[in-house]
């Protein structure tokens, strides 16, 4: 049985190795977008920091793969899906066989029409890519704005604070959208950022960047003018799903899954961030997010695709750490 894992973030890794549990024989192949070994996506903000070192990132090096034999195709981008030859093609038209396929194809920070064509100005906050790329520029950076709503931007926030930058902050409400179940805890969280000096523009959009020398010209919808050394923005989180174009995949915003992970196509299945699944409670589709999340959905998939029965339970909320502080969040849709 051949079985093909498209993302190698935490649900496709979490589900090589289950695959591999319950089939020692079974052949499964990763590929993976992504040029690295498999990282902690959720401690980037930790290693931005300095408090973690690069090598500490890395969860599952070249000899785990070694060890669960499981073939790692690292910098590859799966660009199409065959359902009925049951193939995927890779970018440089490579096609390989599957029997068993689950995409885990995570989402990423989008950006809108108006923010769109100044994309090139724009430092992305992402991936361990982005911020390699981002420490190298830090030294020459003391001043930030930073426009976006949901968790990655209070986590954002909350690194740029802890590095001693002076950040901008701008929302498009009264209040920004952290997605918090406590509502107290906002208050507690802008008095953190009001204690630390972060500038927060309400009821406004960045409507223009420019660049001038080595700085960024940002002007917005009330007809500000700001400058600053970097511009971090996006307008929402979307799932990674134009591989499922022309397969016959249900979708919404994510790739639609039953508890068991299974897509509305035979032999393919789902999971993490680029889902959508099925809440009994509301009676609609639903996305869930955050990296305990994505290890369990991962699991699941794995069992679901070796042909044990197991169901995902959904959890109404996400815990996490920010800055010390206990976080209950809601999930992003
Ligand atoms: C800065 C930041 C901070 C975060 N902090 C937290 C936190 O504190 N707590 C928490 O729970 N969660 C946090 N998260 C969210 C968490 O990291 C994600 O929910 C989790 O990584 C989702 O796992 P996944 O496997 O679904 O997707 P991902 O980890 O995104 O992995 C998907 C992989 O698939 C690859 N891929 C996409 N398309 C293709 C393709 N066509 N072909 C091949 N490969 C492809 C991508 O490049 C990526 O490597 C954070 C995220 C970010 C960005």
């Amino acid at each position: 049985m051949k079985h093909v894992i498209i993302g190698a973030g935490a649900a496709g890794i979490r589900a090589a190795k289950t695959i591999k549990k319950i089939d020692a024989g079974a052949e499964v192949v990763v590929c993976g977008e992504e040029g690295f070994f498999p990282y902690s996506r959720y401690k980037l903000t930790d290693f931005f920091c300095d408090e973690l070192t690069e090598s500490e990132m890395f969860y599952a090096p070249a000899d785990f793969f070694k060890d669960i034999d499981v073939n790692l195709r690292k910098g590859q981008f799966v660009k199409t899906i065959n359902p009925r030859e049951k193939t995927i093609k890779l970018f440089h038209n490579e096609v390989v066989p599957y029997d068993k396929l689950l995409i885990a194809t995570g989402g990423t920070p989008r950006l809108g029409p108006v923010l769109r064509p100044y994309e090139k100005l724009i430092q992305r906050y992402y991936s361990l890519k982005d911020i390699l790329l981002l420490k190298k520029k830090l030294p020459g950076i003391s001043t930030c704005i930073v426009s976006g709503q949901g968790l990655s931007s209070l986590d954002l926030l909350c690194g740029l604070c802890r590095l001693g930058k002076q950040v901008t902050y701008i929302i498009k409400g009264e209040r920004a959208d952290w997605s918090l179940v406590d509502p107290n805890l906002y208050n507690d969280l802008l008095e953190l950022m009001i204690e630390k000096n972060v500038e927060i523009i309400t009821r406004d959009r960045i409507t223009a960047i420019e660049k001038t020398g080595d700085r960024y010209r940002v002007s917005t919808l009330k007809q500000q003018q700001l400058t600053a050394d970097i511009v971090f923005a996006w307008d929402n989180y979307m799932p990674n799903i134009s591989i499922i174009k022309d397969t016959g995949i249900e979708k919404k915003l994510g790739i639609l899954v039953n508890e068991q992970m299974e897509t509305t196509v035979d032999d393919i299945y789902a999971a993490g961030d680029c889902v959508e699944i099925y809440h009994q409670g509301i009676r609609n589709y639903l996305i869930n997010f955050g990296w305990p999340n994505a290890l369990e959905q991962g699991e699941i998939a794995g069992k679901s695709m070796t042909g044990q029965k197991s169901t995902y339970k959904l959890h109404e909320s996400l815990d996490f750490e920010l800055m010390g502080k206990a976080i209950r969040a809601r999930w992003w849709k």
